[in-house]
């Protein structure tokens, strides 16, 4: 067996696991060698009902019925009780205090029950003996099958599984269970095959942080004897592969420091007389962000910045000095037309925001503006009116920007589009840059053969481990300043019973001239499909609720994921215009947009949040001088939702708060984290700034010494492939 040996040359499959390794994306015994477990559980034994002892834990796997719900004969407590079968016997369950447990199977539905075996003590005398055992509230949960031979003590005597303390819980999928994997997993250990893996990573490197060797962490990751044994294999395989995103970002870094670049020279007094247009002056932290832009465009070498500002810092505004610097710039050896810029947007309603406020900062230097998103594309001015912008079609717009007549295209992801083509782009700037993927920023940025000077900008707070990990190339601006005269929000967790206090506050602000967002909870459903119908419902009937009880007088417009483009567009406009007082929406409204006169905010359902995006969600009232406020609601009074929310009132900024969720809900409640392409496993390595250093220095002075790996051909290769599957994503 080798590590690339096809599953199904090793196992016999049927079809519908297969069709679940491939959804795993497990393909070969070295996809399943790293395929990780989630957690580590506690053993216990899998048993055939006949063999349960009194007094032990153990699992069982069987066919549910009789369900019921009872009630205490003295006590009249309520609980649920049922039967488990598996064709060597039935057992007893019971579920004190949990009633619900027996409405949530359907009869005959296959489960796996894992808990302490009990024994009545009441003379049972006609019942059978294992009918006298029962399980008191056990874990329980449905499965799609039952392993193989579970009739018997299958996995019982002799088994590998019990000479170790841990068990492994692998993530399943219908047809394949955590276990067929543990089993699976320890055939291939026992042909050796780990003996004939060559270890990527340098040893030096290993011997360095005391890492161990990729054999004994194979073993030791999926059926660790020891808690550290597993600690040790789980830290050296996220080091693993932080490192190989160190050693990407090292390279792409070092590629752009050669690379040539359009060059950019604006002089300090050109640039002021641009900003002092903006009717505000310039932070500190906005005009020294400008400052570094400005030398970066003049080095000859591509610019690769990050911009990370709190919601409100005034982003778009850097975002415009760029712009302004690179379109006043003729094209090299050229002495008429211009520069180009892209700016890329994660929604309609942003790229259309943006192109409103460049459509402000820009009129008055004469400047062809494009819009181009999913739903059509716009210019400016129109020919009719130069103080306006017109609708044309796609087609004409591309037309013009390909032969450089449009100095500036904002717009949505169709940007990345292959027909879209510049003449000279020179800039990218990218908003709520979280949104995209690596590989859509690269996308882009490779639209023409010399690379373009690129900002990112984001107002998600990112842990500094996460950025030094994933924005590893990008050099780091911070917009640490709100614009003065800004207000906290004032923040409040709001129990249930001073809901109406709330309405009435809210009632009070419109009636001064105010509008108000209420955002309904998030909802985790698996297909996004159905999560987003299932938003749209609960947006749709507490805006109904608010209008027949609350709020008759207002009027009251909704937002969510299922509405065309178009619908969202007009919604906004409407509420931007103050024809509508309250919006009622999903998290939709998240990302940027810009309404300075709504200054209420509630949110329900708020444990249903991250900190970060709870963050995001408050950000879209900090727009203005007014004192904004934000409602929090919550269902949960578990002690660590309360004190989520608490820190959540407290904190003085986002990076705060995306620590604190970093360190109490786990990197995957990162905003956005699925988007990075880094496995659980390396994300709960971000915890620890020690190791993500330790990675960037390695990777970097790997990449000092030899820049092509030729010393390192394994390392190579994986860092190729790699790379391969990010771009193929
Ligand atoms: P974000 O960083 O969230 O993208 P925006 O660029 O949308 O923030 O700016 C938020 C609001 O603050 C806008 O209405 C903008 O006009 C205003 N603004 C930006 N910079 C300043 C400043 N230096 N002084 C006052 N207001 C500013
Ligand atoms: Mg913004």
């Amino acid at each position: 067996m080798e590590e690339n040996t096809f599953l199904e040359k090793i196992f016999r499959l049927s079809p519908i696991q297969k069709k679940a390794l491939s959804k795993l994306r497990l393909k070969t015994a070295g996809d399943l060698l790293r395929y990780f477990p989630v957690r580590y559980g506690e053993l216990s034994k899998i048993k055939a009902i006949e063999f349960l002892v009194p007094g032990e834990t153990t699992t069982i796997y069987g066919r549910i019925s009789k369900l019921e719900t009872k009630k205490g004969w003295k006590s009249k407590v309520a609980y649920g009780e049922a039967v488990v079968e598996d064709g060597t016997g039935s057992i007893k369950t019971i579920w004190f205090n949990q009633p619900y447990i027996a409405k949530m199977f359907g009869e005959g539905s296959l489960v796996r029950i894992e808990g302490r075996v009990s024994q009545k003590r009441t003379k049972a005398t006609s019942e059978s003996e294992a009918q006298v055992l029962y399980f008191s509230n056990p874990k329980i949960e449905r499965v799609d099958s039952i392993p193989d031979g579970t009739e018997n003590s299958l996995f019982g005597v002799g088994d590998e599984a019990e000479a170790y303390g841990l068990s492994p819980v692998y993530s399943e999928s219908r047809g394949i269970t955590s276990n067929w994997i543990y089993h699976s997993v320890q055939k291939i250990l026992k042909t050796g095959i780990t003996e004939k893996i060559q270890d990527i990573i340098p040893q030096e490197i290993l011997e360095r942080y005391h890492l161990p060797s990729l054999h004994s962490a194979f073993f030791w990751i999926h059926a660790p004897k020891k808690k550290e044994n597993g600690e040790a294999a789980r830290k050296r395989f996220a080091f693993e592969e932080i490192f190989l995103i160190q050693l990407d970002r090292a390279r792409e870094r070092k590629l752009a420091e050669v690379e040539p670049a359009f060059k950019i020279n604006k002089s300090k007094k050109e640039i002021k007389e641009f900003t002092d247009t903006f009717p505000f002056p310039l932070t500190n932290a906005q005009q020294k962000t400008i400052d570094s832009i400005m030398g970066d465009l003049n080095n000859g070498h591509p610019m690769s910045r990050l911009l990370e500002g709190d919601v409100g810092s005034g982003k778009t505004a850097v975002a415009a000095a760029l712009a302004y610097a690179i379109v006043t710039t003729p094209p090299p050896l050229r002495k008429y037309g211009s520069l180009q810029v892209a700016y890329m947007a994660p929604t309609e309603i942003l790229a259309e925001q943006h192109f409103e406020s460049f459509i402000e900062n820009f009129a008055k230097y004469k400047l062809d503006i494009g819009l181009i998103t999913g739903s059509g594309a716009k210019k400016f001015p129109s020919k009719v009116n130069n103080q306006k912008s017109t609708p044309i079609s796609k087609n004409q717009l591309l037309k013009w920007v390909v032969e450089g007549k449009i100095p500036i295209l904002i717009g949505t992801h169709s940007l990345i589009e292959k027909k879209v083509a510049f003449k000279n782009l020179a800039g990218i700037i990218i908003d709520e840059q979280h949104r995209f993927g690596v590989n859509q920023r690269q996308k882009l940025r490779r639209k023409t053969d010399i690379v373009p000077h690129l900002l990112s900008m984001t107002a998600t707070p990112i842990p500094r481990t996460l950025a030094l990990t994933i924005f590893g190339d990008l050099d780091l601006s911070v917009l640490d300043e709100l614009p003065p005269g800004r207000k906290p929000v004032m923040t409040e967790v709001v129990l249930q019973s001073r809901r109406s206090e709330v309405y009435e506050k809210i009632r009070k602000e419109i009636k001064a001239g105010r509008q108000a967002y209420v955002i309904c909870p998030r909802v985790n459903e698996p297909d996004p499909d159905k999560e987003m119908a299932v938003q749209a419902k609960s947006v749709t009937e507490e805006a109904k609720r608010l209008k027949e009880k609350i709020f008759p007088e207002f009027n009251i417009g909704v937002l969510h994921g299922k509405m065309k483009p178009k619908e969202k567009e007009e919604i906004m406009k409407k509420f931007k215009d103050g024809k509508m007082e309250i919006l009622v929406a999903t998290s939709v409204v998240e990302v940027g947009v810009n309404v300075p006169n709504s200054t209420s905010i509630i949110i329900e359902g708020a444990e249903r949040f991250g900190l970060a995006q709870l963050h995001q969600l408050r950000g879209r009232v900090i727009r203005s001088s007014h004192q904004a406020y934000c409602y929090v609601f919550t269902e949960s009074n578990s002690a660590n939702t309360l004190k989520r929310l608490k820190s959540f009132v407290t904190a003085k900024n986002g990076f705060e708060l995306a620590e604190f969720d970093l360190e109490h809900r786990g990197a995957g409640d990162l905003a956005g984290a699925k988007q990075w392409g880094v496995s659980d496993l390396a994300m709960e390595a971000l915890k620890n700034i020690k190791m993500v250093e330790a990675a960037r220095k390695e990777a970097r002075e790997l990449i000092e010494k030899d820049f092509e790996l030729k010393k390192y051909p394994l390392l190579r290769e994986r860092l190729r492939s790699k790379t391969e599957q990010i771009h193929m994503e």
